[in-house]
């Protein structure tokens, strides 16, 4: 990175979701943004699901959002409005297709997905190998839970207990060897034996360069489905629904030809771990800021900013590489998605985080602008704005129980994004 380059456009502090896919809609629009993540964040513990907002189950999702904004008017949500967040997730699917989003009424509403605990999550949008469909499960379904011996410890025997008691269908536990599914597919292919312990991952690109050879997986399957469950009639079962471990790049495809070879509709269940799930939609949207070229300096911390000058907004940032080497940067605006759980540098102690910020005149935690942008102590705005769960370090009266609390996450960082991109295209463009 070259320190004398003229100022950047939009300096993005925070390479999770938030600010990747933030530097994506800023690029679409096309806005220069380069992004600096220090390491870490929440994003590579996501589970697979678009969650929005968890309130007041028993109305549909505007009428509960409207009801929210009244009751906890100051979190960010009280911004904005249902039609802005619905063209927010509508333009999200339309990049990301491994997304599939509840929608009713062209209104995104919230479904239900199984996690591996058995029980049930509300949530927009979820990875799209994900089962979401109960509407199918009655009296008569059967629905088969694939345990794989190295893998689950048994953890299938949980989400049947925890569903029984929510859908009266019929649930059985197909126990299935990994070892033995690798052996069948060496044997047809003469290939060298998996080495060492099996991890999630060495399990998930296995399946990932066996994608061609689904149909030896059917025929495993279905000779299990008899064996252990010879008194069932293979022609009633609804579901086949598997740990979500069935690939990195090809799981969709895996899906698709087995559901297609069994003639039964297989899916993965919502993972409680941090799991292969997160690193999914990193490939995919990593690939996009790759596609877009924009520039993503990783191992660099955010550590001080300043003012150019009093009458200008233009900022000058100070970051530190792994070398230990201090870049200096200068930027028209900036953009914190440092999440909350992992900030780094001085936003990771209260004290110093409010004394940098103060140094600025920006009281910490902030009024923010309705485009989620800082104010000064006069109430001027910054020229920085603060996207996705950070916003909950940021703002005033929120903190991090706030977050958990009414399971606004990845839904945050969607639609600040999309309302910041939306206020820098009216200033740059
Ligand atoms: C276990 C777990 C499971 C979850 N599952 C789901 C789910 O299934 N569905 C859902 O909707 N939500 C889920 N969430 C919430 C969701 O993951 C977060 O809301 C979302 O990932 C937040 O993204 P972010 O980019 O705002 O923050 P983060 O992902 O935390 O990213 C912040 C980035 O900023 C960087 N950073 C911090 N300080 C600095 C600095 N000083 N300089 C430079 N960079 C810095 C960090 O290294 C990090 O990369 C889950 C959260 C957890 C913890």
């Amino acid at each position: 990175m070259n320190e004398n380059q003229k100022a950047i456009d939009v300096s993005i502090i925070g390479g999770g979701f938030s600010g990747l896919y933030l530097g994506i809609l800023l690029k679409m629009k096309g806005i220069n943004c380069e992004i600096f993540n220090s390491g870490t964040g929440a994003s590579q513990f996501w589970v697979g699901t678009m969650d929005f907002l968890d309130y007041h189950h028993n109305k549909d999702l505007e009428s509960s959002f409207n009801e929210f904004k009244k009751e906890i008017p100051h979190h960010p949500y009280g911004y904005l409005n249902f039609n802005q967040i619905n063209r927010a997730f509508i333009e999200f699917s339309a990049q990301f297709p491994e997304f599939t989003f509840s929608i009713e009424n062209d209104k995104i509403t919230n479904k239900y997905v199984l996690t591996t605990l058995g029980n049930l999550k509300p949530c927009v949008g979820m990875w799209n190998t994900i089962f979401h469909e109960f509407e199918q499960l009655d009296n008569s379904s059967i629905v088969i839970l694939v345990d794989f011996s190295e893998f689950n410890n048994d953890a299938m025997y949980l989400v049947a207990k925890n569903l029984k008691e929510t859908f009266s269908c019929t649930y059985k536990i197909l126990k299935l060897s990994l070892k033995k599914l690798f052996d069948y597919w060496e044997e047809n292919e003469n290939q060298t034996e998996i080495k060492g312990k099996l991890s999630e991952y060495k399990i998930a690109n296995y399946f990932d360069t066996h994608s061609d050879k689904v149909i030896i997986f059917g025929d495993y399957i279905q000779k299990e489905l008899k064996n252990q469950n010879s008194e069932i009639n293979l022609d009633k079962i609804t579901s086949i629904l598997f740990p979500p471990i069935l690939g990195l790049k090809a799981e969709r495809k895996i899906i698709n030809l087995l559901s297609k070879y069994l003639n039964i509709e297989c899916r993965e269940l919502v993972a409680l771990s941090p799991s292969l799930m997160s690193k999914r939609f990193n490939n995919s949207i990593s690939e996009k800021v790759k596609e877009l070229e924009i520039p993503i300096h990783n191992n660099f911390t955010f550590i001080e900013f300043d003012k150019i000058d009093d009458q200008d907004t233009n900022w000058k940032l100070k970051l530190l590489n792994k070398d230990g080497k201090i870049i200096n940067v200068r930027s028209r605006f900036i953009v914190f998605a440092v999440g909350t759980l992992f900030q780094e540098g001085p936003l990771a102690e209260v004290r110093e985080f409010k004394e940098l910020f103060e140094k600025n005149s920006i009281s910490i935690p902030n009024k923010i602008s309705s485009s989620f942008e800082l104010l000064f102590n006069n109430d001027r705005k910054s020229n920085i704005f603060v996207c996705g769960s950070a916003l909950f370090s940021f703002m005033k009266h929120l903190d991090g129980e706030d977050e958990i609390k009414y399971g606004t996450g990845l839904g945050l960082s969607i639609i600040s994004g999309a309302q910041i991109a939306a206020q820098l295209e009216k200033i740059i463009i």
